[in-house]
């Protein structure tokens, strides 16, 4: 898949619509359309990277970008002292579905662990 067909290189360019609740020179943040917890956020870099296998050592920059606008937004959504996860899926057999990764940042219930 070619950048300009990725859904969301779309959202990071502004050329379809997102809640968008967060944003920095390198990643943006917007509310996942099918929400699984009441705060159901999504970080993704704006420059696209399929997986986390596609990752590079030059990429470790972004990555960490990603992870300190999970925290700005826990405090923003006020869930950061209750607690919440931040995690990535990878591929078909954690439930990839959009292959521009994405940081779910989820909160405001309680979560069970093991996920499913
Ligand atoms: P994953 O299954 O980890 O690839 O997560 C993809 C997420 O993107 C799912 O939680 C979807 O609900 C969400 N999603 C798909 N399309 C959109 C969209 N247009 N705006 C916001 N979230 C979306
Ligand atoms: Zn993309």
């Amino acid at each position: 898949m070619t950048d300009s067909e990725c859904l969301f290189c779309k959202i990071a360019a502004g050329k379809i619509n997102a809640d968008v609740i967060y944003e920095s020179d390198d990643v943006v943040a917007f509310r996942d359309i099918n929400p699984q917890a009441p705060t159901h956020v999504l970080v993704i870099p704006k420059r696209h990277i399929s997986t986390i296998n596609d990752l590079k050592k030059s990429d470790s920059g972004i990555v960490g970008e990603m992870y300190i606008a999970a925290k700005e937004i826990a405090r923003q959504e006020d869930i950061a002292d209750d607690g919440y996860r931040a995690v990535m899926n990878c591929n078909a057999a954690a439930g990839q579905t959009v292959f521009h990764i994405h940081l779910h940042v989820l909160g405001g219930r309680q979560l069970t662990w093991p996920p499913g």
